[in-house]
């Protein structure tokens, strides 16, 4: 740790990976901690396990922001909010959560009580009634949360083909600032937001040889997230103290070894591929280590 809890910025990324079951790399969800505040963005596949592997209870989070709705960003939020209610080190909560997404947050939080409204029943016996309550806000463009030197602002992004609205978050603390791009393609409205910032957390596909899936799945996916040459020229502008790829879509034989030799085509700057619990320090430097990894 080394550093006084209040000067603490600190982005942990809970899982790179994307709809594929893979072992290696869980669902979309990055836990941000500035200060004693601890965010999660997106709840992927697994993210309660990672969470747990960091020793968090889910009681220590403070709030939980979706990017959008794709299911592979969501799957994982009925195990963080259900477990995380269970009275043992992992869960405790006993405070309502608080959760930002776009249009269709309500709808989801309002649902998902009924859905497992027999075990709420049961467990309520003997949990914090309020501890799994679900509080919901829904966003647009803008500020979104300011409580102790923390703001978190939401800005559109083009996860276009899909028409669903999307969301990326820049997070601004103490004066330094990250940046979470969501899904999205190439985005001009990104490169405008994530101006300054110190971390650039970006996704990534990439899809060589003979790819699984049908040119008219590939055109449609180019169309919803990034290539590495293109993500290039985004780092190139935005200019972070370090670029990490995370939410890695990889197609055929694309490999995430060939992700930063792309990427150098037009950005020559700090950078690295996201691994599961990769955790990132932002303060004078920016500095990255794998997990148990000491300083
Ligand atoms: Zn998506």
């Amino acid at each position: 740790m080394g550093q006084a809890s209040d000067d603490l910025f600190r982005v942990t990324l809970l899982g790179t990976g994307a709809p594929p079951p893979r072992l290696d790399r869980f669902g979309p969800s990055t836990l941000v901690e500035a200060g004693g505040q601890k965010f999660i963005f997106d709840a992927g596949r697994g993210a309660m396990q990672r969470l747990h592997q960091l020793g968090i209870p889910f009681a220590d989070i403070t709030a939980l922001f979706l990017t959008h709705h794709h299911s592979d960003h969501v799957v994982g939020f009925p195990d963080l909010w259900l477990t995380g209610w269970i009275g043992r080190p992992w869960g405790k909560r006993n405070t309502p959560l608080q959760v930002w997404g776009p249009e269709g947050t309500k709808q989801m939080m309002e649902h998902l009580p009924q859905a497992f409204a027999v075990d709420i029943r049961v467990r309520r016996r003997n949990y914090s009634p309020e501890g799994v309550q679900l509080v919901a806000h829904e966003i647009g463009e803008g500020p979104v949360f300011e409580n102790d030197g923390i703001k978190i602002s939401a800005f559109e992004v083009d996860h276009g083909g899909e028409e669903l609205p999307a969301f990326g978050y820049r997070i601004d603390y103490q004066g330094r600032s990250a940046v979470l791009s969501g899904d999205t393609t190439f985005n001009e409205n990104l490169i405008r937001h994530a101006q300054g910032a110190d971390l650039l957390v970006h996704e990534v596909t990439a899809a060589t040889g003979s790819a699984a899936e049908s040119p008219e799945q590939l055109k449609r996916i180019g169309r919803n997230h990034t290539t590495p040459e293109q993500a290039g020229e985004v780092f190139a502008r935005v200019k972070p103290k370090l670029a990490v790829y995370n939410h890695l879509l990889l197609f055929g034989s694309a490999r995430a070894e060939d992700l930063i030799p792309a990427t150098r085509v037009k950005y020559a700057g700090p950078l690295i591929v996201g691994e599961d619990l990769l955790q990132i320090d932002i303060g004078e430097k920016v500095e990255a280590r794998a997990f148990g990894a000491t300083v």
